[in-house]
């Protein structure tokens, strides 16, 4: 099966051509001058479109438990909803239950996502409890592709580590070449604060906001920076929200550092003005670290712009604001964290590229490019070009859209960006050389996705 992409735009991290695209089978045979290939069984027009490689979103939760309850997504209906989205490969994570095994761990979200996923997928792995069976327990994780590890300096009870812990663990990622990824915020002050809010009659969600200030996540990143220094660990923060964080980042950076970071669209286009919405909206908007006031998002974008800040992932993790997210009405505290996004990353970030904030050649790097490299996959994946896997995406930046939840494709009743319009919608997706969007229609299906085994970070220095 041969699949000629004709007279489109290649935008790579490195460049855009006019160039037309062969597909042999599940790979990219040649990026050639139009013309130059004439016969394939499917010729897809590509004409004022652009081809890019197809996104990458380094931080879902599908079907994650939480707070009693569980993230709505299954990995069929969120990879669907990834590919609808152009996102052509999830990166999600397994969670060590307290007492469990990371071996037993993964077995088991190899069967939660095996023959499900409509596109492919990796793992990261959640160290719950830092123990000398979870450290030895890294290097076989490693050996079945999964090479990074996510850590809590947030939710003591559940998934906290102390920093002794964190220690240990770095020293262990350090000694085999894997790396430590942060949730970077002050859990044991937070919880303080949060105890003194709901004490004196604050339980809206916007509480949640007002209880784990910026200030706290900056602390958190500067004192996990400092742990990977004493280690010589490589480092990863994951959904960077504040400046403070921000600050601190560049400057491990600047000093020649192995850190890195992410930051997610809520935190470069919502505000903690959106969790003060009236009559428990804002629920809608409670995830972790919060939703921060608008004047950090000028800071985010500079920060994509001179590399601070290297990946936008979407922390997709779905709750419905009708009997999940209502958990918490009346206590901030019991509303379960997390905002829905894995559909529409490519969308929000190339609104960046209208408004002048990055290049288009940018907006392939922090979506594909860099994730492909950061968490090892390039070579397959984050490129068109020739050997690469067919994961490419047709879109169209003319094209106009409203955001809705009455049509969207991820499990859940709201959308956290309801009634915003996009300029750009994505045309036609291919995952390995098959077709799965196209001409407003899904044309995959559950468990075509593959589980990709992992190398390690072809980014470290
Ligand atoms: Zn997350």
């Amino acid at each position: 099966m041969r699949t000629l992409i004709r007279n489109g735009t290649v935008v790579n991290a490195t460049g855009r051509l006019t160039a037309d695209v062969l597909v042999d089978g599940e790979t990219i045979a040649a990026v050639a001058a139009p013309g130059l290939f004439t016969e394939a069984d499917n010729i897809i027009d590509a004409t004022g479109k652009y081809v890019i490689p197809g996104g990458i979103d380094a931080h879902t939760h599908m079907e994650m438990p939480f707070g009693g309850t569980s993230s709505n997504d299954t990995f069929a209906t969120g990879t669907t909803a990834a590919a609808w989205g152009g996102t052509t490969t999830i990166i999600d994570f397994a969670v060590q239950a307290r007492g469990t095994s990371l071996l037993s761990t993964l077995d088991k979200w190899h069967a939660k996502a095996g023959g499900h996923c409509a596109i492919d997928y990796a793992f990261h792995m959640i160290i719950s409890e830092v123990d000398d069976n979870s450290l030895k327990e890294m290097a076989p994780c490693i050996d079945a592709g999964v090479n990074s590890f996510k850590m809590f300096m947030a939710y003591p009870g559940v998934f906290y580590s102390t920093d002794g812990e964190i220690l240990r663990a770095m020293q262990q990622a350090t000694e085999t070449g894997s790396m430590i990824m942060m949730h970077a915020e002050n859990g044991i002050a937070i919880d303080q604060l949060v105890a003194q809010a709901l004490a004196a009659g604050y339980g809206d969600p916007v509480h949640h906001g007002l209880t784990r200030p910026p200030e706290l996540e900056g602390e958190a990143t500067s004192r996990a920076i400092q742990l990977a220094k004493v280690t010589r660990a490589p480092l990863y923060i994951v959904h960077l929200s504040a400046r403070h964080a921000l600050a601190a980042v560049a400057e491990a950076r600047n000093a020649g550092q192995n850190v890195f970071a992410e930051t997610c669209p809520q935190y470069l286009y919502l505000s903690i003005e959106d969790m003060a919405r009236p009559d428990f909206e804002g629920a809608k908007f409670v995830a972790s670290p919060p939703l921060r006031p608008k004047d950090h998002q000028a800071d985010l974008w500079r920060g994509l712009r001179t590399n601070d800040l290297s990946v936008v992932s979407t922390d997709h993790c779905p709750f419905c604001f009708k009997d999940q997210k209502e958990l918490g009405r009346g206590d901030f505290s019991k509303i379960p964290n997390g905002m829905p996004g894995v559909e529409h990353r490519m969308d929000l970030l190339h609104q960046g590229v209208v408004a002048g904030e990055i290049s288009l050649e940018r907006w392939v790097e922090i979506s594909s490019t860099t994730p492909a490299r950061m968490f090892g996959l390039h070579g397959r994946k984050g490129t068109v070009a020739p050997g690469a896997d067919a994961d490419i995406v047709v879109y169209d930046p003319a094209a106009k859209q409203t955001i809705s939840a009455l049509t969207h494709h991820m499990n859940v009743d709201y959308s956290a960006y309801e009634g915003m319009e996009i300029t750009g919608k994505v045309d036609t997706v291919l995952s390995r050389g098959s077709v799965v969007i196209a001409d407003g229609a899904f044309h995959g299906r559950e468990g075509h996705g593959q589980f990709l085994k992992r190398d390690l970070s072809q980014y470290l220095i």
